[in-house]
């Protein structure tokens, strides 16, 4: 039974308090009248801080929501059975405020962005609720006892850690903060409180390399051999670094970051029972070496962050897989993060699909009219320069001389910037504008925005040829591929 009431209490709003983005029609929230726009100043008494507490507090069988509507204060009971939603989405994930971190590390790729890009690109995070929500990492060092607390309680868990280096000096060098160091203790209080934790090493040349690199790697094997794995991967370097200590890799320390965390592999393997550290996909391709064969990736534990992509495409691609695997994550998942409830629960959506799934834009023709390209039409799949070396290969594979691979180039960023998720709207136009009329070319979503935007802002209706998005995975390209004889 749901009621509602008129409250003459005039509650002053904060500015803060989640609002109402849309209400499912027939869910308990709509038969009780909430309505788009309404703000929740309370939830059974309790302001939500963020959208875990907001969900703990609706998940209850009774709710209590106070609302604001045009400057009236309402109150409304919802009795529903418990575990059941609302039926409400909300405007964002955290509705205090998103702790940004105090930390100046010279890799920052936040700090390599060109101006006069939105300015939630800007927004430097190193909040725990973000790490558990959307995978960010968080350095702790903003971490509290009372943030201890609310993990262990809530089981929060996993969260995702930037390690970097276990030696206190060097990362509270790299993170530029004295608390760097120190910072630490608290994974081995997530740890003791058996919250898992999945690591990061951003190794920075001649910075945390060589004999640093083995140093960490020695520290996690002593101090915190629960984590549940650790991710290396590569700074990223931009055209407007202005670090001059922030260099790309040569060749040879590619290979050589290759070969230590092959060779801590083994000694994990030999001493946890568990490989522990994988390296980025990234780091093969600089170091021209073999993916690893799938096995050694022991079920892609950290495959959102860039580990192991390649071989679960190729396997995706080539029919091994029958669903795609894990979240292809873009820039935009840290930073336009939808409130998405189903990220709580660890089950975050990514649109993964077969060609009917498909989303399509068209070009504008001189008559105004938007057309799509026949189905049959050859096929140029657009990806970025580090995505290209991967996905050539499968192509080739199919023996197809109407399907080819575009690669990107990334301008926009410049740099060593070649990941297709930072693919942006100015570049693609670019490769695009020069490309014939009549060809479908296809855009993996890793790089677009829930509204079908470009990091730069473009939106996929600017560009000068029509595209298709597809999920990034291989099941979705090769579904894509295989669609034919359909005219639009
Ligand atoms: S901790 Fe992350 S967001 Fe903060 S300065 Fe370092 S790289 Fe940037």
């Amino acid at each position: 039974m749901s009621t509602i009431s008129d409250s003459s209490a005039g509650t002053a709003t904060s500015g803060l308090a989640p609002i109402v983005v849309a209400v499912a029609p027939g869910s308990p929230a709509d038969l009780v009248g909430v309505e788009p726009g309404d703000e929740i100043l309370r939830v059974n008494g309790d302001v939500p801080r963020d959208i875990i507490e907001w969900q703990l507090a609706t998940d209850e069988a009774d709710v209590e929501l106070d609302v604001s509507r045009g400057g009236l204060d309402l109150s409304m009971t919802i009795e529903k059975v418990a575990g059941t939603s609302l039926g409400i989405e909300v405007s964002s994930a955290v509705f205090d405020r998103v702790r940004t971190c105090d930390n100046h590390c010279e890799f920052c790729f936040i700090y390599q962005l060109p101006k006069g890009m939105r300015r939630s690109l800007y927004l430097k995070d190193d909040d725990y609720r973000l790490s558990f929500l959307y995978g960010n990492f968080t350095t702790l060092t903003r971490f509290t006892e009372a943030d201890l607390e609310r993990v262990v309680t809530e089981r929060l868990s996993p969260l995702h850690v930037s390690i970097h280096a276990t030696d206190p000096d060097i990362r509270s060098a790299m993170l530029k903060n004295p608390r760097g160091g120190m910072s630490l203790r608290w994974l081995r209080a997530l740890l003791d409180h058996d919250i898992a934790v999945k690591g990061q090493i951003v190794v920075c040349p001649g910075v945390n390399d060589g004999a640093v690199l083995d140093d960490t790697l020695a520290g996690i094997l002593d101090q915190y051999p629960e984590l549940a794995s650790v991710a290396v991967v590569p700074l990223g370097i931009s055209k407007f670094n202005a670090e001059s200590a922030m260099r790309f890799h040569t060749l040879a320390e590619a290979q050589s970051v290759v070969d230590t965390v092959d060779d801590w592999q083994d000694i994990f393997q030999a001493t946890l029972g568990k490989r522990m550290v994988y390296a980025a996909d990234e780091y093969y391709l600089m170091a021209q070496r073999s993916f690893p064969v799938a096995d050694r990736y022991d079920g892609f534990p950290m495959h959102e962050d860039g580990i192991g992509m390649a071989r679960t495409f190729e396997a995706e691609f080539h029919g091994a897989a029958t669903e795609a695997t894990g979240v292809q994550r873009g820039f935009f998942a840290a930073v336009d993060a939808p409130p998405n409830p189903a990220a709580y629960t660890g089950l975050r959506q990514n649109g993964c699909g077969p060609a009917e799934a498909v989303a399509a834009s068209a070009a504008p023709t001189a008559t105004g009219i938007r057309l799509r390209p026949r189905r049959s039409a050859p096929v140029a799949v657009l990806t970025g320069a580090l995505g290209a070396p991967v996905i050539t290969p499968l192509i080739e594979s199919l023996g197809r001389t109407d399907v080819r691979v575009l690669t990107v180039e990334n301008h926009f960023f410049g740099g060593n910037t070649g990941v297709t998720g930072l693919m942006t709207g100015e570049d693609v136009s670019n490769v695009l504008a020069i490309e014939p009329h009549g060809h479908r070319y296809l855009i993996p979503d890793v790089c677009l925005s829930d509204d079908g935007r470009f990091l730069d802002g473009v939106g996929i209706a600017d560009l000068p040829r029509p595209v298709e998005i597809i999920p990034t995975d291989g099941i979705a390209l090769r579904a894509a591929l295989e669609t034919a004889g359909t005219t639009t």
